[in-house]
């Protein structure tokens, strides 16, 4: 079956006939409810029917989706949100979570268990990040598969990682003489990484051992990414969750992200970018959650508007620090720029990404992001904040090498030959040219007999038979 997606054509497979349904459980934060949705729609085109469970914190929109049914339950979540950053405290919001959503997930899951035809639900699939869902889901009979928003080496480098063993391994500075070091148990990573990752390593290592958990007592894991991109780390992976594993990635080639979006993109600026020569202009975003101080805001302005190229920068509210938006942005620097620059509170990013004047992503390497700019054949500069940011950026930068790392964070000099590297320097060429490749092997996965094709084929079974 072909989709008309908004600029590109999407491809799904036939769908079985079937009447089963399928309840899904999102983590309700913009790179969570995006590949869920986009996973919901998937099996939606399968033939399954399906209800999402949704706490009222982040809502998705139900008029988008007149084919789901949606349940909304209290999570009592919005009072903390607005009093705590989640980007400084994001296990804590992830077990507060796990907390406060127990009782209304059973409560929510009881009455729908109780309607009409709710004896063929077939499975829940719920974020992995929801691992209360477990020990529940078992209690009621209900097979449970794990939708893990992550890379595949994500997880795998958080099982490795010294959590509880070497704890001041989190808090090193740059002074400490193995700061730029390898970490052994990982050693794609240097223990600035670690400090990145978490600065609470208790917390987050008993987050990564509940999710792991979890992740080894449920019915299979679904992840979105596919085979050809994360070969290794699937194989080492199924060792370590032996439980079956579904590689069907990138959703968002089947589906485009646009209608789970929590914020009003702007779709003004394609027509700007209509305007820009090919290749030419770098797009800047740091995704839904991180934040950054106005020393680096200011920083990161002053590099784009000096260095002649057109940009597209994509500054949330509320992402600097003490700031509602940009108005710690010198007087004028909005008019000086003319046409070649545009800052937006949010775009629509995969659709920014397609669009041939596109030269890099400036990304905080949040895992969508990534891969939407892989789907794209975009090169990145890296800007990665915490958690599995990191440990993606390393991969980009080091494995795949397709982008080029701020080792240093916003410093100016380092910024500006990033820009120069990857927009005008021969590694760019080249960095261009493997991301093309990832993604015609990407585009041949999805195809007839492709890795993600079959992936999604023996996942429609697996359920079927669940
Ligand atoms: N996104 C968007 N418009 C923007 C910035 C981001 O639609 O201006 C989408 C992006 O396409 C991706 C998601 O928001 O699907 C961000 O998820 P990601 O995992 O990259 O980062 P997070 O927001 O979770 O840190």
């Amino acid at each position: 079956m072909e989709i008309k997606g908004t600029n590109t054509t999407l491809r799904c497979a036939e769908p079985m006939k079937t009447n089963q349904r399928i309840v899904v459980f999102p983590l309700p934060f913009q790179g969570h409810i995006n590949p869920m949705l986009q996973l919901a729609n998937i099996l939606h085109t399968q033939g399954f029917k399906i209800t999402i469970i949704h706490t009222e914190y982040n809502s998705p929109i139900p008029s988008n989706y007149p084919h789901f049914i949606f349940k909304s339950i209290k999570d009592s979540f919005s009072e903390i949100a607005d009093e705590l950053s989640i980007c400084t405290y994001p296990t804590y919001f992830v077990e507060y979570l796990n907390k406060s959503c127990v009782d209304p997930f059973k409560e929510c899951l009881a009455r729908l268990l109780t309607e009409s035809d709710t004896d063929l639900v077939a499975c829940v699939i719920t974020d992995a990040g929801f691992y209360f869902t477990q020990s529940v889901l078992d209690d009621l009979k209900i097979p449970r598969m794990v939708l893990n928003t992550s890379s595949l080496g994500s997880i795998l480098a958080y099982d490795a990682l010294p959590f509880y063993s070497k704890k001041d391994c989190f808090n090193l500075t740059k002074e400490d003489s193995n700061f730029e070091a390898q970490v052994p148990a990982y050693p794609l990573l240097k223990y600035k990484d670690m400090v990145k990752i978490t600065t609470d390593p208790q917390s987050m290592g008993d987050y990564v051992s509940n999710l792991h958990n979890t992740m080894k007592a449920s019915s299979g894991i679904i992840w979105n990414t596919f085979k050809e991109l994360e070969q290794l780390e699937q194989e080492t992976i199924s060792q370590h969750l032996p439980v079956p594993h579904f590689t069907l990635g990138p959703f968002n080639k089947y589906f485009p992200a646009s209608s789970s979006s929590l914020i009003q993109q702007d779709r003004t600026i394609m027509s700007w970018l209509d305007t820009k020569p090919p290749k030419s202009t770098i797009y800047v975003s740091f995704g839904s959650v991180a934040h950054i101080s106005e020393a680096e805001f200011k920083q990161v302005a002053n590099v784009l508007a000096n260095n002649g190229l057109p940009f597209l920068w994509v500054v949330r509210p509320g992402m600097v620090h003490g700031t509602k938006w940009i108005e710690s942005l010198p007087e004028n620097f909005l008019e000086g720029l003319g046409e070649r620059g545009r800052v937006v509170k949010w775009s629509p990013q995969q659709e920014v990404l397609a669009h041939p004047a596109t030269g890099c992503f400036w990304t905080h390497n949040g895992w969508n992001s990534t891969l939407e700019s892989v789907c794209e054949g975009v090169p990145m500069i890296c800007s990665p904040k915490y958690v599995d940011q990191p440990i993606n950026a390393r991969y980009v930068t080091d494995v795949w090498k397709i982008g080029v790392m701020l080792e240093n964070g916003f410093e100016w000099n380092e910024m500006e030959m990033a820009i120069k590297r990857v927009m005008m320097d021969k590694e760019g060429d080249e960095m261009r040219e493997r991301i093309s490749c990832l993604k015609n092997k990407l585009n041949i996965s999805l195809d007839e007999g492709g890795s993600s094709k079959e992936s999604l084929n023996d996942l429609v079974h697996y359920i079927s038979s669940l």
